[in-house]
């Protein structure tokens, strides 16, 4: 690019530069000339100074600058616009004064100071502009720390929730396991682990059906969200989800769609929209299902799950030892051949029954029975078919009685029913249902064999029409019996008053 290019180029975008020569080199002209410099319009052109060694004229060698001890010279720069002279010395500001051409303005050392002053300013404002920036670059990390500071701070607080949820869950396990090993009847057991899912997993409806091996059925225990009525108090072992987690263990429904045949142990329609279920389990062997159920969505967490087998697991150890419990007390009251009341059990239920019928001056009443001939078919066809007569005739008995009434084997093969709130006209009835019953049973028979029929006989007493002691209404239904038999067996005889 040529020199008159330059200008040319110069001169084009001259309208708004300014071109400036500056006279003297002191370090007040240093400072200026450092100033003006970095200001984006303007062009310094020049140096002029009689001395070589001055500070501005070291400056301005090193940015480049035009420098010249002569005067006259800063004349010839075209396109000058203005001269600062910073000589403070009245001859040199004469003397350029004399040679300053048209269009080309001069301030001397007052007009320097206010240049000075503007150029200060003008990097103040720009200093302070950049600090602007900096404060703001500085307010907005403050910003977005206040706001990670804010986001922690609702992680932490949320965490905290979490941890005293946790902490009481916590605290509720501890209840309930210490809780499980001091209970010792299945139904406290059961009703221990319905109330321990609402309060370890806040399970709206929780229930806990009993695996019965003789039915091979769930049967109902507890339940809790619910009233009673709600629930299926019987379930077939393989239907809904209880037979689900029978088969594979523990599982989870969260979204049941209505009338689902796996919510069908609960008997109103559409109450149950999640459902999750775990097996009581001793060994292999199921003992029970609890089942926890709610009429909204709910989806069970892995955590969740686990506390749900962990319920289970611990609460199936406590479960088993009352179970046993249970059939220890059973078989301390049953005759193990015939599943009926024992002699003791009998005894203890006949003062119980008398004492409230004399309390409540109810009527109650006695049925004596015993096998005819029994010696005989035993001699016939041995002890073990003997048996089985008195299980069939047993069953005979259960079968005609209702819940409350209390049948027991009193002897061989003697049995005893007590019949509360019932006179001797309603235990005569009984009395006659049962003689038929065994009278219609086939004890021996089967492909060519003629069948054997046996028969029972049957004393009834009542009280308080035959005696008002227990004892005195034994000996009264004994000897009814014992008439029976006299008369020809195979028949119901009426204690005499
Ligand atoms: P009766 O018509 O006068 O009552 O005659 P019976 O033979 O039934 O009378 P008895 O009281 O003399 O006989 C009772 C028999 O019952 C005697 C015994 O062999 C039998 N017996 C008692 N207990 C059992 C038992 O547990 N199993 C079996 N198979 N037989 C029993
Ligand atoms: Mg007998
Ligand atoms: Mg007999």
């Amino acid at each position: 690019m040529g020199k008159t290019e330059m200008a040319s180029q110069q001169s084009r975008a001259g309208a708004d530069r300014l071109t400036i020569a500056i006279v003297g080199g002191s370090l007040r002209s240093a400072s200026i000339l450092r100033l003006l410099s970095e200001v984006e319009n303007i062009d310094v052109a020049a140096v002029a100074c009689q001395n070589v060694s001055a500070p501005a004229v070291r400056l301005a060698e090193d940015l480049g600058l035009f420098v010249t001890r002569d005067l006259s010279e800063v004349y010839q720069i075209s396109e000058l616009d203005l001269i600062i002279d910073m000589s403070e010395d009245s001859a040199t500001h004469a003397a350029l004064e004399a040679q300053r051409p048209d269009g080309v303005e001069m301030i001397g050392t007052n007009g320097s100071e206010l240049v000075w002053d503007l150029l200060v300013a003008k990097k103040r404002g720009e200093e302070q502009e950049k600090l602007f920036v900096e404060l703001q670059v500085a307010y907005d990390k403050i910003r977005s720390h206040e706001r990670r500071l804010q986001s922690s701070k609702e992680a932490l607080e949320r965490a905290n929730e979490e941890l005293e949820t946790r902490l009481a869950e916590i605290f509720f396990t501890h209840e309930f396991f210490k809780a499980l090993t001091s209970f010792s009847t299945v139904d406290d057991v059961c009703s221990l682990i319905v109330d321990g899912a609402n309060g370890i997993l806040g399970a709206e409806v929780s229930v806990v059906y009993l695996f019965d091996q003789d039915t091979w059925t769930f049967r109902l225990r507890a339940a809790q969200g619910r009233s009673e009525e709600v629930f299926e108090p019987v379930v077939p072992v393989t239907d809904t989800v209880l037979g689900a987690a029978f088969r594979d263990g523990a599982l989870q429904e969260p979204d049941v769609p209505a009338d689902a045949p796996s919510a069908a142990w609960n008997r109103q329609g559409g109450d149950v929209r999640s459902q999750a279920a775990v097996p009581l389990r001793t060994g292999d062997h199921v003992i029970g299902v609890m089942v926890i159920a709610s009429a909204h969505y709910r989806e069970l967490t892995p955590a969740e799950m686990e506390r749900l087998q962990v319920i289970g697991n611990q609460s199936s150890l406590s479960l088993q030892n009352a179970l046993l419990h249970e059939e220890l007390e059973r078989l301390s009251v049953t005759d193990r051949l015939t599943e009926l009341y024992n002699h003791g059990y009998f005894h203890q239920r006949l003062d119980e029954e008398v004492g409230r019928a004399s309390r409540f001056r109810h009527d109650l009443a006695l049925i004596m029975i015993d096998i005819d001939g029994f010696k005989e078919f035993n001699d016939t066809y041995g002890h073990p078919r003997g048996d089985k007569v008195l299980q069939i005739v047993s069953n005979v008995i259960k079968d005609n009685l209702r819940d409350m009434d209390i049948a027991a084997r009193y002897g061989g093969e003697e049995f005893v029913v007590v019949l509360p709130e019932t006179d001797a006209e309603g235990a005569r009835a009984v009395a006659e249902r049962i003689r038929e019953g065994v009278a219609a049973c086939e004890f021996v028979g089967g492909e060519g064999v003629p069948p054997v029929h046996k028969s029972v006989s049957l004393g009834v007493a009542s009280f308080p029409r035959h005696a008002t002691s227990p004892s005195r209404l034994l000996e009264a239904a004994d000897r009814a019996m014992y008439a029976a038999k006299r008369e020809g067996k195979n028949r119901v005889s009426l204690a005499k008053r």
